[in-house]
């Protein structure tokens, strides 16, 4: 069975419910399923009609957060830059200065 775009594939799998993870499991399925599928990045295929990311997906994302899990890593790399857009740094960055002498 292969699907491409229309679905985004899941992994199920068991951790302990005492756990970060374990605790913050329903906030985690929650976000998972208001995820949009890879081909259309910017649509909750759960909220019919939705602009990604939804209310849902943020209010999951926040109980994720508050159980002092990273969001990040129930959200696949892909649609990272969506949810944290790269930022110009506020002050100059290391690596930018040059050593004259
Ligand atoms: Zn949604």
């Amino acid at each position: 069975m292969e699907t491409k775009g229309d679905i985004r594939a899941v992994e199920g799998l068991l951790v302990a419910a005492d756990s970060p993870a374990g605790r913050a499991a329903a906030a985690i399925n929650d976000l998972t399923m208001h995820l949009p599928t890879p081909a259309e990045p910017g649509v909750c295929p759960t909220c019919v009609g939705r602009f990604w990311p939804c209310r849902y997906f943020d209010d999951a994302a926040y109980r994720v957060h508050t159980a002092r899990l990273r969001v990040g890593d129930v959200v696949p790399l892909g649609l990272h830059p969506r949810l944290w857009p790269p930022a110009t740094p506020p002050g100059p960055s290391p690596g930018e200065e040059h050593d004259h002498g």
